[in-house]
């Protein structure tokens, strides 16, 4: 549990920043379902864009457990702002890790610098739990590939100007799913309308198409077929971010919780006092407390090497705490839960997607088993 000297302060530095910058913004983003932009230019300031960017291309290269502080306090701050920062972060790892010197030194100082945004393009209309089962292919053409198909549920969908993307380069070869990089600008790719949904509204989630879109062969970020495995290594430490994540949501349940329950009197005193209320706190402090252990855990393992297991253990349990903290701060506010005047009501409908974005809380128990019986 431990933070460094150098993790602590730049967790005060982003605290304060989600607490004066990002809270205030997230009601109005949530009903207007708009990206603060001015919030990401903060954030940019901070050098929090450059989260995974090697310090040569001008990025804060945080260690892992860094990052997992920084998550925490930005979606304490606001979900939607976390997610956009973290996939961000995953198409930065992406470049970081498999790009050649040419596309680092052409994307990542300016990536590292808020902008352009990056998205990462795994999932398909047909193909989410599974992507092996994608159809976006990517044909070679001389010096280009030719890329047609559909990804869906791309988070920075319209704000990225780049986008890595996963393809196979052969329709019918399960194992030829490649990784690449597509320009925003490029001819032939059209980015959806953003969807309409149940929370993380300010987010920006849309459909790519893909019509003979042409792009450099130097484009290709890994070699054939081992874009599958790029796309999980990476992951594991985009659910290590989404646990991160969950743990803020969680406290910040907590905290709105335990303020309403001093406030709101019945039966002659605050609710505090009754002892199903002070029950519940426990155990939303309890569950939240574990699941930062676990993500802090997994966020060490990561450092020194492979954490599959520690990631998914992670997400799933924090993403479960997340649910439950807030479901009971709605609960703990009574009525006054169930309107969006107030925070609780949005918590409540963020948390679910921690659930589901980046492998179900399903998908979480099958690696997990995986991981113990083979
Ligand atoms: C707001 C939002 C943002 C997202 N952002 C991105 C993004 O930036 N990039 C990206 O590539 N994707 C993104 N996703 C996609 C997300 O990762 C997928 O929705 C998720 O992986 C689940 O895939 P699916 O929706 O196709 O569900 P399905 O795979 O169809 O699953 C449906 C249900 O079946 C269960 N299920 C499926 N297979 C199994 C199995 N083998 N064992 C047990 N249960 C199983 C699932 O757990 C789930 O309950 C985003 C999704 C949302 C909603």
């Amino acid at each position: 549990m431990e933070l460094t000297e150098e993790q602590a302060a730049v967790r005060d530095v982003v605290r304060e920043f989600a607490g004066e910058e990002i809270r205030p913004t997230a009601l109005e983003a949530d009903e207007t379902q708009a990206f603060p932009e001015d919030v990401w230019d903060g954030l940019a300031e901070l050098d929090l864009t450059g989260l995974t960017v090697p310090e040569e291309y001008g990025g804060y290269d945080a260690h892992p457990v860094t990052a997992a502080v920084v998550n925490e306090e930005v979606a304490y701050g606001m979900l939607a702002v976390a997610t956009a920062l973290s996939v961000h972060s995953l198409a930065t790892s992406c470049i970081a890790e498999f790009g050649s010197e040419n596309q680092r030194e052409r994307w990542l100082p300016e990536m590292a610098e808020g902008r352009p945004v990056g998205a990462f393009a795994l999932s398909e209309p047909h193909a989410g739990s599974n992507p092996a089962e994608m159809s976006t292919v990517a044909r070679r053409d001389g010096d280009e590939y030719v890329i047609d198909g559909e990804k869906q549920w791309i988070t920075n969908g319209r704000r990225a100007g780049v986008y890595v993307l996963f393809a196979k380069t052969d329709r019918d070869d399960p194992s030829s799913v490649t990784q690449f990089l597509v320009p925003g600008d490029v001819d032939g790719l059209t980015v959806g309308e953003k969807e309409d949904k149940l929370g993380l509204r300010a987010s920006d989630t849309t459909s790519l198409t893909f019509d003979d879109v042409r792009i450099p062969a130097e484009n290709r970020l890994t070699e054939e077929g081992k874009g599958l495995s790029a796309a999980f290594h990476i992951l594991t430490g985009g659910r290590i971010a989404i646990a991160a994540q969950s743990v803020g949501l969680a406290r910040c349940a907590l905290d709105e919780a335990t303020a309403y329950s001093r406030e709101r009197e019945q039966f002659g005193g605050p609710i505090s006092d009754i002892q199903t209320i002070r029950h519940k706190l426990a155990e939303m402090a309890t569950r939240t407390r574990a699941a930062r252990l676990l993500t802090r855990d997994a966020a060490r393992k990561r450092a020194a090497g492979d954490a599959a297991l520690e990631a998914s253990m992670a997400k799933y349990f924090a993403s479960e705490a997340a649910m439950f903290a807030t479901n009971e701060a709605v609960q703990i506010h009574g009525g006054y839960g169930y309107v969006t005047e107030g925070e609780v009501e949005r918590l409540y409908r963020d948390a679910k997607i921690t659930e589901i974005y980046e492998g179900t809380t399903e998908i979480q128990k099958t690696v997990i088993a995986r991981e113990l019986l083979e």
